[in-house]
């Protein structure tokens, strides 16, 4: 049996872990689980010491998407009641990013759903970000689907040059099973996307949704994949079932545990040491009472709402900082009653 304390030393020493040993350690049982934290709070403390960085979302446009990602509320055909609405004005952009930043938030992530940004949305999210660093000093991820091509690349070039810090385009899930999951665009077109974010000099975000129907090979593949790609950040997302979506989350989660959830994403810390690990989408829901030991692993929060959908209050997750002894990086901290935070949300 894989000696846990011994992984944690090799990955110390940068040593990567075989596809075997994740694939054992996402297995282990839920009584050895434990000793999988303490490995994985090892190495993220060795990176990050007690910081959490903690991110902000916008959901600057919503639904109104053809494309057909079937975890998505707001693709095509899925039937969500989600709001529907154009991009925000870049006024409106500035002014959530300085609630964000008074909620305490170190990164402010703006997420357009559809295909791809047209240029005239690139235009507002450049022009929101130019004033959003020159009047608070917060980072910028955007979030605004594919960038293919020279006319990507031109995109890619537009938005680093107005500030923007880092690009955010999951890969989701391995490339094995893409096909499954969408049918509109492909694995490689996501690939092009991050190659074209990073040649233009921004941070990439890549993450990925878990409880999709992916195999454990997979999942452990996925981390080796985003080492392999140097991703500067990794949300892992916990699907949440969501009614009227294209994949029948209730069964593909079915053998979702909160010791399950917690092994994920030690996998994927000890893949990738020094990667920024955010607890995204479906923390709250899938790790229940176990959730302030995420924060152990991952060094990285959304605070308040996700996308689509609502996450626990800014508040409990400041409190659940405070309780582990945790700090936000932006040296942030509330109050209980000053957030006011955005209605916004996660992809
Ligand atoms: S994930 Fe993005 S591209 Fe896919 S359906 Fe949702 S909004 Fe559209």
């Amino acid at each position: 049996m894989l000696n846990i304390e011994s992984v944690a030393e090799r990955v110390l020493r940068d040593e990567e872990l075989s596809l075997q040993e994740g694939l054992e350690l996402l297995n282990l049982p839920d009584t050895e689980t434990l000793r999988l934290v303490d490995a994985a709070w090892r190495v993220r403390r060795a990176a990050f010491g007690d910081r959490v960085k903690v991110n902000v979302l916008l959901n600057a446009k919503s639904g109104i998407c053809a494309e057909d990602c079937a975890y998505c509320s707001q693709a095509k055909g899925a039937d969500t009641g989600i709001p529907r609405y154009r991009v925000l004005a870049p006024d409106e952009m500035v002014e959530e990013a300085k609630k964000a930043q008074a909620a305490g938030a170190q990164r402010y992530c703006i997420v357009l759903s559809g295909r791809g940004g047209t240029w005239g949305e690139v235009e507002h999210v450049s022009e929101a970000t130019r004033r959003i660093k020159a009047e608070t000093g917060l980072e910028v991820c955007a979030c605004m689907g594919l960038l293919l091509g020279e006319e990507g690349q031109a995109k890619a070039q537009a938005l680093r040059e107005a500030g923007v810090d880092a690009y955010n385009h999951n890969l989701n899930t391995h490339e094995d099973h893409y096909g499954n999951i969408c049918s509109t665009h492909t694995y490689a077109d996501r690939v092009e996307t991050l190659t074209h974010a990073s040649q233009a000099g921004m941070s990439t975000c890549s993450g990925v949704i878990i409880g999709m129907g992916e195999s454990d090979q997979q999942i452990v593949k996925l981390a080796m994949t985003l080492r392999a790609r140097r991703a500067d950040s990794i949300p892992v997302n916990f699907l949440l079932p969501i009614d009227g979506a294209g994949l029948d989350g209730h069964q593909t989660t079915a053998h979702f545990t909160p010791w399950y959830c917690l092994r994920v994403l030690a996998v994927f810390r000890l893949f990738n040491p020094r990667a920024e690990l955010r607890a995204s989408a479906g923390r709250e829901v899938h790790l229940r009472s176990l959730q302030p030991l995420a924060l152990l692993i991952a060094n990285s929060i959304f605070l308040g709402n996700y996308l689509t959908e609502g996450g626990q209050e800014a508040n409990a997750d400041w409190q659940m900082l405070q309780d582990l002894g945790l700090h936000a990086a932006s040296g942030g901290a509330v109050q209980a009653g000053q957030t006011e935070l955005a209605a916004a949300g996660a992809d």
